[in-house]
């Protein structure tokens, strides 16, 4: 089960997620938020508060609402208007939309008490001239997302947004990827060496069974999340 080849060259285009949020067709989000985060939140804080979180691919991620509670300043990056639209009125937070100079069409949509701030366009074009440099992010349901043959120029640009010392967690997936065709995809514990290992220490936390009805209409047998925790060191 770890041939990745039948999912090599598969495309979801931007179109094609804002039709999912359109249609509804959004059985990734998770209402009650993810378990592992709750869980290994001192991993990703490390004691410390204030800090700035990155959710790359953030999709109305409940999560935000956690971190900034905590005192924390939170960047999402979403192509859906839709989704941070239903993020700011399922949490009843008051929020602006202001353009982007320097992203044509871009908008990022404000909470009014300011320490969420949530970009409307494709990750690509974001850089740390724009959004800064962050001292955690939470990556759920954002490289497993990102098309297979862009892997490589996410985790560049991720690298970029990263602040020296500051920690990544990651949640991956694993099934047979020739069950099904993603997303989310397929990432082999060996691609996570090869697109992290020359800048980040990487440990793996925990392997789960997230296996349910969905999967099992997937045609999958077996489902499994797994969590990393990235230190950006060099
Ligand atoms: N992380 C979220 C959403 C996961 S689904 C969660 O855990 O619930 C992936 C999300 O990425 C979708 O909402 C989709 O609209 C968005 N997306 C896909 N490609 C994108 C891109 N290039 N830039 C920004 N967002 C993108």
């Amino acid at each position: 089960g770890s041939d990745v080849g039948p999912q090599k060259d598969r495309v979801v285009t931007e179109e094609e997620w804002l039709q999912k949020w359109e249609m509804g067709n959004i059985g990734f989000h998770k209402e009650q938020g993810h378990p592992l985060l709750r869980k290994y939140m001192d991993v990703l804080l490390n004691g410390k508060s204030g800090l700035r979180i990155f959710f790359p691919l953030c999709g109305k991620a409940v999560e935000m609402k956690w971190l900034a509670d905590m005192g924390h300043s939170i960047v999402g990056v979403e192509v859906s208007e839709q989704a941070l639209k239903e993020f700011f009125s399922e949490h009843n937070l008051p929020y602006f939309e202001e353009p982007v100079p320097e992203i044509s069409g871009a908008k990022v949509f404000q909470s009014t008490s300011s320490n969420i701030s949530l970009y409307c366009c494709s990750i690509y074009d974001l850089s740390s001239s724009i959004v800064g440099k962050f001292d955690g992010v939470w990556d759920r349901g954002a490289l497993v997302a990102v098309n297979p043959c862009d892997r490589q120029r996410y985790v560049s640009l991720m690298m970029n947004l990263m602040e020296k010392n500051s920690s990544y967690l990651l949640v991956t997936v694993s099934y047979d990827p020739n069950k099904h065709k993603g997303p989310p995809f397929y990432v082999p514990e060996s691609e996570i060496q090869t697109l992290f290992g020359n800048c980040c220490e990487i440990k793996c936390l925990e392997k789960v069974n997230d296996f349910s009805d969905r999967h099992r209409q997937w045609g999958l047998d077996y489902f499994l999340e797994v969590l990393y925790i990235l230190k950006f060191v060099a």
